[in-house]
């Protein structure tokens, strides 16, 4: 293991920040996985994760069982990390401009596409060659001026040119769950068996611009655009989503990185075979078919299900109790599938999210993240 420190861009006078990365195996080493955990800093379940992933890579290091090359970043938003207001941790939004950590990553495969246009051939491992540099220099062109624009920056710079990017998050409440793009849904099929995940949101396009789809999506794009060369689609990433805020736990940490672990073997980063894949798979569910379930009106939020629940058209999800008078507005699910994440607090506000169902729903446009 080789660990290294960025230093990242001074907020004020004095005060420093850096990125600490541990590489495993060989430079350049085939396939290159990058996982990174906490880009939303108050998300602690994939920092525990990465620290029982880091014992692991060190000691199959060490037996020489290393056949790919994996970047682990544990802890992606130093600057989140370090937000706290009045005792509360913020680490989704950064307090400076509130802006979500996890939204508003470039899209480089415009500019990708005009570096190939007249370049790419016949031979697809050259193409694939050909893109991973075009998109290393359209990097470098993105400008980043303030401190987390250089830290996005510099995360994508690590994660480009990986095979395989697994971003590390949670949920307020939720189960396990995925969001990826349809064409990178088998890939990750038996990393979700694996980690026991009930549902994997997909989506062309998300519309947030979230940091997994910086890597994906161009290759989907590019071979869309160029029909007639051939051009494999040579990254392919994913956002876990491991369960809620409060699942901080020894063991379930344990076993999260056992099942990234087996999914590293399967994906041939790691010499030996994976263990047996578990019979039962969670969903597959369009993103843009999610229901999110609002609050009516102001009230006290009694939820009547779990998160991982399934859940029917027309079942009551969650009361909305007025706290004046005693009466009781029932939240019904319009779809059926599973409730893969709840809201944590517990008032709501007229139009408060209150949880996701991976429904079955009519199909939204636009924005299909949440804040
Ligand atoms: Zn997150």
């Amino acid at each position: 293991m080789i660990t290294t420190s960025l230093p990242l861009p001074l907020q004020s006078p004095g005060a420093s920040h850096s990125l600490t990365v541990h590489r495993f195996g060989r430079p350049g080493a085939r396939p290159q996985v990058y996982i990174q955990a906490a880009l939303h800093a108050d998300e602690i379940p994939g920092m525990l994760c990465a620290v029982h992933l880091r014992e692991r890579l060190a000691a199959i290091e060490t037996e020489g069982a290393l056949r790919g090359e994996i970047v682990l970043v544990p802890v992606a938003n130093p600057f989140g990390l370090g937000q706290t207001v009045l005792g509360h941790a913020i680490g989704r939004f950064a307090l400076g401009d509130g802006s979500n950590f996890n939204r508003d990553f470039p899209d480089l495969e415009p500019g990708t596409a005009e570096r190939v246009r007249d370049r790419l051939g016949r031979d697809p491992a050259q193409n694939v060659a050909l893109v991973r540099a075009a998109m290393a220099e359209e990097l470098a062109a993105w400008p980043a001026e303030t401190p987390v624009a250089v830290l996005k920056k510099t995360l994508v710079g690590l994660a480009l040119g990986a095979d395989l990017v697994l971003d590390l998050h949670c949920d307020a409440e939720g189960a396990m769950h995925l969001y990826t793009l349809p064409t990178s849904a088998g890939v990750f099929a038996p990393l979700g068996a694996w980690l026991g995940s009930k549902a994997t949101l997909v989506a062309e396009v998300s519309g947030g611009d979230p940091f997994d789809e910086v890597f994906s999506r161009p290759w989907v794009s590019l071979a869309t655009r160029f029909p007639d060369v051939p051009l494999p689609l040579a990254a392919h990433a994913v956002t876990v989503e491991l369960r809620g805020q409060a699942d901080v736990d020894h063991a379930l940490a344990k076993a999260d990185a056992a099942a990234i672990i087996a999914f590293l073997s399967h994906a041939g980063a790691l010499a030996g075979t994976p263990p047996t894949l578990p019979g039962q798979e969670g969903t597959i569910a369009r993103l843009d078919q999610s229901e999110t379930l609002t609050a009516p009106h102001a009230g006290i939020v009694v939820f009547r299900c779990a998160a991982g629940d399934m859940i029917r058209a027309g079942d009551p999800v969650v009361d909305i109790v007025d706290p004046l008078t005693g009466a009781i507005s029932t939240v019904l699910a319009t779809s059926s599938g599973v409730l893969f994440a709840r809201n944590s607090t517990r008032f709501a506000t007229p139009g408060k999210r209150l949880g996701k169902i991976a429904g079955d729903g009519s199909r939204r446009s636009g924005k299909l993240l949440g804040l």
